[in-house]
């Protein structure tokens, strides 16, 4: 037993009861271990349910608001997903985990770095660039899915076009105080939208995010 496993069980249970049930995602939110990719001090409540520093003023998102996002983006095995926000890597270590393959982006070098180094020795495959994520990738696009990690002032249309028809886009929309999770459907040119209130994230810094 690792000294954190009790903790992530316990982390598991409380998903569960906050409503979480793709069980998929609760596999791989079992298996992944996240004490690996929080810094110190903070490494010992790495199994709170709550968002936690990890240099240059961001955070790795709270264990529910990563699994409350990855269950609305529905990811299924071989999916291209294409996650914005990198941080610590814990998210893209997730989709990964569930079979997707995954596009990283972190405008952040030194984030990205440290993230490339944990998803490099856990032997996750992603692929990652350091760079403005708001314009996508457009040269592995189109996505099943895109996930933004960090919150945006608008739906940044450039991302909307790199999504397949009936894939999704899962974005936090708002103020820099709160925002909520928007949730938009390809439907051919045309996009679904659903909205969920009360989220709070570090800001979308970029061309089509906050300046
Ligand atoms: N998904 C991360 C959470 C990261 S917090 C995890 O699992 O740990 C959001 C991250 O988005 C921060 O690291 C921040 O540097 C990054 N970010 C902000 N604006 C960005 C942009 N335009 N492009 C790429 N990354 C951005």
């Amino acid at each position: 037993m690792g000294r954190f496993d009790l903790d992530r069980e316990d982390m598991i249970a409380l998903l569960k009861d906050r409503g979480i049930s793709d069980a998929r995602l609760l596999r791989a939110m079992a298996s992944v271990e996240r004490h690996l990719f929080v810094p110190e001090p903070f490494t010992q409540r790495s199994y709170e349910d709550s968002a936690l520093p990890i240099g240059k003023g961001q955070t790795i998102s709270q264990p529910y608001t990563v699994a409350f996002m990855t269950q609305a983006l529905g990811v299924r095995e071989r999916d291209r997903i294409l996650e914005i926000g990198t941080g610590s890597g814990y998210q893209a270590a997730i989709l990964c985990e569930m079979g997707a393959r995954v596009f990283s982006i972190e405008r952040n070098l030194e984030l990205l770095a440290t993230a490339r180094k944990t998803l490099d020795r856990l032997g996750y495959r992603i692929a990652t660039k350091g760079g403005d994520g708001t314009i996508g990738w457009n040269e592995y696009s189109p996505f099943d899915g895109i996930i933004v990690t960090a919150g945006a002032p608008d739906v940044p249309e450039s991302l909307l076009k790199q999504i397949v028809d009936g894939g999704k886009l899962v974005i936090p929309v708002g103020d820099l105080e709160m925002q909520n999770l928007i949730v938009c459907t390809r439907r051919g040119e045309a996009f679904d939208r659903t909205e969920v209130h009360g989220f709070k994230f570090v800001p979308l810094v970029g061309k089509m995010g906050w300046k």
